[in-house]
């Protein structure tokens, strides 16, 4: 049985997430419909503004296909494209289909009810306003502050953007990149993807809420093509100008869930990214000698690292920058490469 799972999990799943019926309570969007006070101002859905060609037109799929956990091989969309059974062009059409019968009215639905959310104030279920309503002119959107790197674990970009497109996997990215370059934006950087889970970085524990998640199209025992990765960092370039993102906080999922993620793999190439300014890389030549009394877990921490394990943080830190050895000590090289990326914090 094949099984769709969340990327870079170090340990095996228990369950196929598309089991799940809905996403955790704490993250489903709250309906601003409730207890709206009639003099409280909230906007209009804008225009949609779309500059891509339209997808050209698929024969519609019985959409019953999104609550299967096992799509059947004989069932009328791949006998209708003559596509392998789960090969990228038979995920390609069931994501296209439902993309145009559920995905993009629900995503329209759920931008319309958090505008209109977030345009509430006061808020009614705050209990400390007591005052009239006075609002401020000077404002605009929160923005992502870090980019978080992930591989799909998974065979297709196809696969991925069909994952993301049916509700029970709770998951999502706003990025997808493909093997061959191609890029794939599912949701707008101002949004929240689900993309993160359990983690923390600094003391930071809601990382879903300042970052942008792009998960990378690879199985995570194979090396990531060119192709892929200048893509990706022409993506970077990108983000980093429009938020400010400072190089720093260009991290992958393991460096901030370090007990439960593994990804992107040992083969991702953290040094060319860091190259061209995104994270940090070790100065390769002269390493020095960290000092006697050189705390490797006290670095680990100011870098960001959660250190409540820390077999566990050395060895996302190890994956990261020793990528080649990912045992839970540290070497008298690898305290070497530590002590020269915490100095760059
Ligand atoms: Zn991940």
């Amino acid at each position: 049985m094949v099984v769709l799972y969340a990327c870079g999990t170090s340990q095996p799943a228990r369950r196929n997430v598309l089991s799940r019926t809905s996403p955790p309570a704490n993250q489903k969007p709250a309906n601003p419909d409730n207890n709206r006070n009639p003099n409280q101002t909230t906007f209009t859905k804008p225009e949609q503004i779309t500059t891509r060609k339209p997808p050209e037109e698929r024969p519609v799929v019985n959409t019953k296909v999104e609550r299967r956990e096992e799509p059947e091989t004989d069932n009328t969309t791949a006998a209708n494209t003559s596509a392998g059974y789960r090969s990228p062009a038979f995920y390609r059409n069931i994501t296209d289909s439902i993309q145009r019968v559920a995905a993009k009215p629900s995503y329209y639905k759920i931008t319309e009810n958090l505008f209109k959310e977030m345009a509430v104030v006061p808020n009614p279920k705050n209990p400390a306003v007591n005052s009239q309503w006075y609002t401020t002119v000077n404002f605009d959107a929160r923005k992502p502050n870090f980019v978080i790197l992930h591989h799909t674990a998974q065979t297709s970009a196809e696969q991925t953007l069909f994952t993301f497109s049916v509700s029970r996997t709770s998951v999502s990215a706003h990025f997808v990149v493909g093997r061959d370059g191609v890029t794939y934006q599912m949701l707008n950087e101002y949004m929240r993807a689900w993309h993160a889970g359990r983690s923390k970085w600094g003391s930071i524990t809601d990382m879903n809420s300042c970052s942008i998640g792009i998960e990378i199209d690879n199985n995570g025992t194979e090396p990531f093509s060119d192709a892929q990765i200048s893509s990706l960092i022409k993506l970077l370039g990108y983000l980093k100008d429009k938020f400010g993102i400072p190089q720093a906080n260009f991290i992958g999922h393991s460096d901030i869930a370090p007990v439960r993620k593994n990804d992107p793999s040992k083969y991702f190439p953290w040094k060319r990214l860091a190259d061209a300014g995104f994270g940090y890389w070790y100065d390769s030549t002269n390493l020095a000698e960290p000092p006697a009394d050189f705390n490797a877990l006290l670095a680990l921490r100011v870098i960001g690292y959660d250190i409540t394990t820390p077999a566990s943080a050395i060895q996302s830190f190890k994956l990261h920058f020793i990528q080649n050895d990912s045992s839970p000590m540290l070497t008298d090289y690898d305290k070497k490469v530590l002590y020269n990326v915490y100095r760059k914090y």
